[in-house]
């Protein structure tokens, strides 16, 4: 993903890895169904704001089994693993056990404890003190060596028969070195690369992108053993490499003249925490630039705070009144832009940010809810009290959306309940204000503005999927997977379109309709940009998926001009 302009590319692969969001999914979803007191065998993962996050949610970490005190609780294994000994000291604590392990480490207790079972003697390449490492240790039936390179391997007995395993988050060239050097001391030796396909990917991306660069910006906890690889291995390849844990690191002097920089981050480190030192290290570099780079940022925080979509709702909003008969009313497109920028600007704080920084959203949310609120009230108790439960289910609840666990159980609630409430403010309320509710237009339009806002909202979510923001079975996309989310969006696509060109042929406002078709066009255009690549929710794809409503209310707005 090259940021052209400024230089700078994000790893595709940074962020979480499978293991790591599969654990915290887990206890996010344990306390959601209200399970309490909730103790992690270790810190799931070594990051800061993750651990505040978790901690300000009453999951706790515990180094021994003596300080899960109250015994009603839920006792979490870490992605890492335990080794069996312990995994039979934890069921024996009365206590609910929740087993988290990755299951790419359990194949590797798996791989180690066949060999062992044949009196191979088990050699592991990794970190001798690391959790991962002595729960590995546990499956050698004492018969297992830990060493950190070839070089340790000097020290190793002479073995009749060797299995050799590495940490999953191992160097593959520091493992294949050791292999090496331990296959030299033994008579029948079985090499195993357990180094897992997540890292392998990381590595490989880290190896082709390092190398091009001036300067790699690492991005994790300090106290993080696969950051502190990944930064080590950087600077085998970058003359220049800076291991940061947050955007406040990043120093100007330090971003403005490489030409090339990359970033990438530990498997523990959280998609929103490798956005904002990305946006930090862009911003500087488009501050020393040009007025275009100052255009840029403009945009971006237009796009960003949600002002964008706030407008692309009022256009939404003059599209369906358009289509069900409904008077020109300033008043109702601010109302729409309001509530709309309401929802998406709460709903866009990751879940997985600590409240200190959460507090951050608070202002804008109350500001937006409150006037458009305060417009609702022009058009009586119908169109108020509808605005305001929206808005609280739908922002003000937002806080507290983990603990609403029904909601995050039922599938595609999110992008649903999104839809339903961009059509309650676009048509719904116009239609309410001037007496059309019941007019076969004002259905029409509700389910075309419907389906077109659940099309976005799943396609959006796609983006965010890959954000760490815990969505649960909530968002459509995560509920069904990716086959079924394609087929969903095309069949939508078709419905639409075969409407549309039913009504065109009925000659029912023909001109309107018409162009509506033509801005079919611009739907299927996102929706294939979709099936070719998973969307991420950048500026330009919220700037390209938003700007259908623009070009839709051009349209129309033709349509009824000429
Ligand atoms: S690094 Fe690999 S093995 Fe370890 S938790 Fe992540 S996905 Fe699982």
């Amino acid at each position: 993903m090259k940021d052209k302009n400024h230089g700078v590319v994000v790893a595709p692969g940074a962020g979480f890895c499978p293991g790591v969001k599969k654990a915290i999914d887990c206890v996010l979803h344990l306390e959601a169904a209200g399970k309490k007191p909730i103790y992690t065998i270790g810190p799931l993962i070594h990051n800061k704001q993750v651990t505040d996050m978790l901690a300000e949610k009453g999951i706790t970490s515990i180094d021994e089994l003596s300080q899960a005190k109250d015994k009603s609780g839920v006792l979490v294994i870490r992605a890492h693993g335990i080794t069996p000994e312990f995994q039979a000291e934890v069921q024996s604590q009365g206590m609910e056990v929740v087993d988290s392990t990755c299951p790419l480490v359990k194949k590797v207790h798996n791989v180690i404890d066949e060999y062992a079972k044949q009196g191979y003697y088990t050699v592991i390449v990794g970190d001798g003190g690391h959790a991962e490492v002595i729960g590995l240790l546990g499956y050698t039936r004492g018969k297992g060596y830990v060493i950190a390179n070839a070089e340790e391997a000097e020290k190793l007995p002479h073995f009749d028969k060797v299995n050799i395993v590495s940490q999953t988050t191992q160097k593959e060239e520091t493992f294949f070195k050791a292999a090496e050097a331990v296959k030299a001391k033994a008579d029948i030796c079985q090499i195993n690369n357990t180094i897992c396909q997540p890292t392998k990917q990381r590595q490989k991306e880290t190896l082709e992108l390092a190398k091009n660069a001036d300067l790699v910006i690492v991005v994790g906890g300090k106290h993080s053993a696969n950051t502190a690889r990944l930064a080590k291995l950087c600077g085998e390849l970058c003359p220049k490499v800076i291991h940061v844990e947050s955007e406040e690191e990043i120093r100007k002097e330090d971003v403005l003249s490489p030409s090339n920089i990359f970033i990438t981050a530990g498997a523990s480190t959280p998609n929103w925490v490798i956005d904002n030192v990305a946006s930090r290290v862009k911003n500087y570099r488009k501050e020393a630039s040009s007025f275009s780079g100052m255009l840029g940022r403009i945009w971006d925080f237009i796009v960003k705070s949600s002002i964008f979509t706030a407008l692309a709702a009022a256009c939404l909003t003059y599209v369906c009144m358009k289509l069900s008969g409904a008077r020109n009313d300033l008043k109702l497109y601010l109302l729409s832009a309001f509530f709309v920028f309401t929802l998406t600007f709460a709903n866009k704080t990751p879940q997985d940010m600590p409240s200190k920084i959460k507090k951050r959203f608070l202002t804008p949310v109350i500001l937006g809810g409150l006037i458009a609120f305060i417009i609702s009230l022009n058009y009586g108790a119908g169109v108020w009290l509808p605005t305001l439960v929206f808005l609280i289910l739908g922002a003000a609840a937002y806080p507290f959306r983990s603990r609403i666990s029904f909601l995050s159980r039922l599938p595609g609630t999110k992008d649903i309940i999104t839809a339903l409430g961009w059509c309650f403010v676009c048509v719904y309320v116009p239609a309410a204000s001037q007496g059309l509710l019941m007019s076969k237009s004002a259905w029409l339009a509700f389910s075309y503005g419907l389906l077109l806002v659940f099309i976005r909202s799943v396609i959006l979510s796609i983006g965010a999927e890959n954000k760490d923001i815990m969505l649960g079975k909530e968002s459509f996309y995560k509920a069904f997977g990716i086959n079924a989310t394609k087929t969903a969006i095309s069949l939508i696509i078709a419905a639409l379109t075969a409407v549309l060109i039913q009504l065109l042929i009925m000659g029912w406002k023909s001109g309107i309709v018409f162009m509506l078709l033509l801005g079919q066009i611009y739907t299927i255009i996102i929706a294939v940009y979709f099936y070719s690549r998973k969307t991420p929710r950048t500026t330009a794809s919220e700037t390209f998926i938003d700007g259908q409503f623009f070009v839709l209310a051009l349209l129309t707005y033709l349509a009824v001009r000429f």
